[in-house]
């Protein structure tokens, strides 16, 4: 039998990326990043001067991307082809580079084994868009993560200013609904919960209480 999954699926500002990271921790299964993995292909087809619509060469980098996920004590590190890419991927712009290059079915298809074989005992954590609807759909836990967009426009701006970057709330929250309506809409594998899903809003809610719901969930699940 395969090992078991959790999906945490949706919108970026939700707190996956937490979430997922805090999970991981404490059950001490492994961590699906997938969108570092769209990241990453956007950087490196970027890197080779390739055109982000040129989407036979663009999935021809994810399916040979030379990529290696380093766990240190204060977390994961990123090599890409030796390079240390660990913030360079966290960037604004590399996250747009993402959002282009996962529009193009042939990447996403050329990403999916890769994402699979993180399916490792004792577990996998994903952390994504499409972990429940497409990677993993018959993982035994998902949950689709939510919050308003002013909430996680707040969240984004107290991130940007804390690393001292100077950001308008407004065009963050503008900038949210935006690319909600982007990925909510595209053609292929849009952010949309899975049937099964259970929904969780974390507006109001801090990290601990939504990992708290989801150990329960796994809980009655197991
Ligand atoms: O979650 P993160 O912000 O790192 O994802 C970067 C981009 O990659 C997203 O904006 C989305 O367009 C894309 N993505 C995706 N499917 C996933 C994960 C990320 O299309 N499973």
């Amino acid at each position: 039998t395969q090992a078991p999954v959790i999906t945490i699926d949706g919108p970026s500002g939700a707190g996956k990326g937490t979430v997922c990271a805090r999970l991981a921790q404490v059950l001490n299964w492994q961590l699906l990043d997938s969108g570092a993995l769209y990241r990453i292909t956007g950087l490196a087809a970027s890197r080779k001067g390739l055109a982000l619509d040129d989407e036979a060469a663009v999935a021809a980098v994810a399916a040979a991307l030379d990529v290696r996920f380093e766990p240190t004590p204060v977390g994961v590190r990123v090599i890409l082809e030796g390079d240390d890419v660990t913030s360079t991927i966290r960037t604004e712009e590399v996250g747009s580079l993402a959002s282009q290059v996962a529009a193009l079915p042939a990447v996403r298809d050329a990403l999916l084994q890769r994402q699979r074989d993180f399916r490792t005992a004792p577990g996998v954590i994903a952390d994504g868009r499409d972990m429940g609807t497409v990677v993993f759909p018959d993982a035994p836990v998902k949950v689709f993560l939510t919050a308003s967009a002013e909430e996680r426009g707040q969240r984004r701006y107290k991130q940007l200013l804390e690393k001292g970057f100077h950001a308008s709330l407004p065009a963050l929250i503008e900038d949210i609904r935006a690319r909600d309506e982007r990925d909510s809409n595209r053609a292929v594998a849009p952010l949309k919960p899975a049937q099964d899903a259970v929904l969780i809003d974390s507006t109001s809610m801090s990290i601990e209480e939504v990992c708290d719901q989801v150990m329960n969930l796994v809980r009655t699940a197991g």
